[in-house]
C-alpha cells in the first residue's frame, strides 16, 4: 500500500502500483498543517488499467455462489474489526477527526457495511407478477457489470465502504475513488482485500483528483453505473456529463438540515442531541443540523444552554483520546468556513459563540482548528441559512407556530435530513409528512438502521442508497414474461 515516506499507490488487479504518469499529490495532516504523505495523481490511463482488470474479474465474480460472495464480505468486515486501532488512527491523522470518534463510529460502521451487505446479498429477492390464467412475469436482477464508487472526505472509510459493499454484494466489479483529501484508509482497504484473498480485479482503488481520475471513471464507457457522494455542484457536473451516456447514477449530495425544536421537547435530551447533531465531526457530516428553529417559549433558555456547551468544547489534537473536537479537514475548507462567518457578520448576524480560528501549541501549532460557532440574527434568506457551510457553524432562529417552523424549514434548495424535537406525537407525524427531506429524525439524530432508504430530495441528491435500495441500484432488472401454453 505504502512505500517509504508514506507514499500510497493505486490498488489495481490485486496489486499496488504507481500511477502510470508517476505523478503524486501531497497529502496533508489537518491537525499539523504539514504534508505527511503522497498519493497518486492518477488519470485516465490508470482508469483503463483498472477497467481492464475489472473486466477480467467480472465473469467469475458475478457467477460466484452467493454464500461465497458473502464469505468474502464477512472476511473483509472481520479484518476491518481486527484493524480497528490502526484504521482509526489513520482516519484521525488523515481527516483531523477525533480518534475516539473514528474508533467508535467510522471504523465499526465500515465493518457493519460489509456485514450488512454480506447478509443482504443472500436475502435479496426479485419480484414476480402473475396475469391470471395467462402468464407469469418474473424479474431477473443481474449485476450491472463494472461500476464506479466515488466518495468524499468527511467520513472516509465509512462512506467508501457504504458504496463498495453493496456493489460487490450484487456481483459487480468496482473501480473506487476516495477523496484525494483523505486517501489513507481507502488505501489500507486494499491490503485487507489482499489478506482475505478477494479475487484480483474485483475491487480496484484509484487515487487522485476528481477532475482527472474521478471524471475518467465516470466517463469510461465500460463503467455502467456511478454511485457518487459529494457536493451538489460536483453532482450536477457529473449528472450533466453522464445524462447523454445513459448511465445509472446515484447522487448523495449536500444538505442544509433544519432542526425544529418545540417548547414541549424534552429539554435536557434535546440540548444534548442537537448539540451533537450540530458539531459532531466538526460539523462536517452531511446530516448535521445547521439551521436551528427554536420555538419562542424556550428560545432564550435553549440558546443559553447551547452557547454554554459550545464554549466548553475546545478543539484539541485529534490523536488525544479525550478529544471531542478535532481539526477542520483542510486549509481551503477552513478558509471557506471562516469566509461564511465573515459573511454572516456582514449580513447582520451576531456571533454568540466561537467564530474564530484556534491556535493550538506544540505539534498542532499550524493545524486547522475552529471554535464551534453559533450565530443568531440572520433572516432565513441569508447566505449562512441557504448555502451549505459544512463546518462547525449553526444559526438560530425563533418561531411561534408549527406552520411557521415548517415553512422556514422548507425554504431551502436542499432536502437531505431534518430533525423534529417535540413530545407531541401528532405534530411530529404531521411535520414529518410535510417536510421536504429524504430523512426525518424525531427526538433523535443519526440513529441509523442500514435497512432504511438513505438519501435526499432536490439539490441533496437523486436516488436512495441503503438496504435493498442499494442492491436495486447495483443490479439491472430484466423482466421475463412467460405465456402459459
Ligand atoms: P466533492 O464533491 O468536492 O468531492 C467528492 C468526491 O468527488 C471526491 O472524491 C472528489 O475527488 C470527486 N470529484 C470531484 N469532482 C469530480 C468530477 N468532476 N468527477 C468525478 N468525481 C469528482 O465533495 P467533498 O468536498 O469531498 O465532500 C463534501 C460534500 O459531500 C458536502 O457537500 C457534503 O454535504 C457532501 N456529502 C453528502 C453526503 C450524503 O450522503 N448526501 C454524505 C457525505 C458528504
Amino acid at each position: 500500500m505504502t512505500r517509504s515516506s508514506n507514499i500510497i499507490d493505486n490498488f489495481i488487479d490485486g496489486k499496488y502500483q504507481a500511477p502510470l504518469s508517476n505523478q503524486y499529490l501531497d497529502n496533508y495532516e489537518p491537525a499539523t498543517g504539514l504534508v505527511y504523505g503522497k498519493i497518486p495523481n492518477s488519470d485516465s490511463a490508470d482508469v483503463e488499467q483498472a477497467v481492464a482488470a475489472a473486466e477480467r474479474a467480472l465473469p467469475a465474480w458475478r457467477n460466484l455462489g452467493l454464500e461465497q460472495r458473502a464469505d468474502y464480505l464477512m472476511a473483509i468486515a472481520q479484518e476491518i474489526e481486527n484493524q480497528l486501532e490502526p484504521l482509526a488512527l489513520a482516519e484521525a491523522i488523515d481527516n483531523g477527526k477525533p480518534v475516539a470518534l473514528a474508533k467508535m463510529v467510522d471504523i465499526p460502521r465500515a465493518a457493519s457495511n460489509f456485514k450488512f451487505f454480506a447478509h443482504a446479498c443472500s436475502q435479496f429477492a426479485s419480484e414476480s407478477h402473475a396475469i391470471a390464467n395467462t402468464a407469469i412475469n418474473y424479474t431477473l436482477r443481474q449485476p450491472v457489470g463494472i461500476v464506479g464508487c466515488i466518495s468524499p472526505w468527511n467520513l472516509p472509510l465509512y462512506l467508501f465502504t457504504w458504496k463498495i459493499a453493496p456493489a460487490l454484494a450484487a456481483g459487480n466489479c468496482v473501480i473506487a475513488k476516495p477523496s484525494e483529501i483523505t486517501p489513507q484508509t481507502a488505501a489500507m482497504l486494499g491490503v485487507i482485500c489482499q489478506k482475505v484473498g478477494l479475487p484480483k480485479g474485483v475491487l480496484n482503488i484509484l487515487h487522485g483528483k476528481g477532475a482527472s481520475v474521478g471524471s475518467a471513471i465516470c466517463n469510461h464507457p465500460k463503467v455502467k453505473a456511478i454511485s457518487f457522494t459529494g457536493g451538489s455542484a460536483t453532482g450536477a457536473a457529473i449528472a450533466t456529463q453522464l445524462a447523454p451516456k445513459f448511465k445509472k447514477l446515484s447522487l448523495e449530495l449536500g444538505g442544509k438540515n433544519p432542526a425544529l425544536i418545540f417548547d414541549d421537547c424534552n429539554f435536557e435530551n434535546t440540548v444534548e442531541e442537537v448539540f451533537r447533531a450540530s458539531f459532531a465531526n466538526q460539523g462536517q457530516i452531511c446530516l448535521c443540523a445547521s439551521r436551528l428553529y427554536i420555538q419562542r417559549g424556550i428560545y432564550e433558555k435553549f440558546k443559553a444552554a447551547l452557547v454554554e456547551k459550545a464554549q466548553a468544547l475546545v478543539p484539541q489534537d485529534p490523536l488525544i483520546n479525550e478529544t471531542r473536537m478535532g481539526a477542520i479537514v483542510s486549509k481551503d475548507h477552513l478558509e471557506k468556513v471562516l469566509g461564511y462567518i465573515d459573511l454572516a457578520k456582514q449580513e447582520g448576524g451576531t456571533i454568540l459563540a466561537g467564530g474564530e480560528q484556534v491556535q493550538l501549541s506544540g505539534r498542532c501549532a499550524q493545524g486547522y482548528f475552529l471554535q464551534p460557532t453559533i450565530i443568531e440574527g440572520l433572516n432565513n434568506n441569508a447566505s449562512c441559512n441557504q448555502q451549505e457551510i459544512f463546518g462547525p457553524v449553526i444559526t438560530l432562529q425563533v418561531f411561534d407556530t408549527d406552520e411557521e417552523a415548517l415553512n422556514l424549514a422548507n425554504e431551502s434548495q436542499y432536502g437531505l435530513a431534518a430533525t423534529i424535537w417535540t413530545q407531541n406525537i401528532n405534530r411530529a407525524h404531521q411535520l414529518a409528512e410535510q417536510i421536504n427531506t429524504g430523512i426525518v429524525w424525531i427526538n433523535c439524530w443519526l440513529l441509523r438502521d442500514l435497512r432504511t432508504p438513505f438519501g435526499g430530495m432536490n439539490h441533496s441528491g437523486v436516488g436512495r442508497e441503503g438496504g435493498l435500495e442499494a442492491m436495486r441500484f447495483f443490479t439491472e432488472p430484466k423482466n421475463v414474461c412467460i405465456k402459459y401454453s
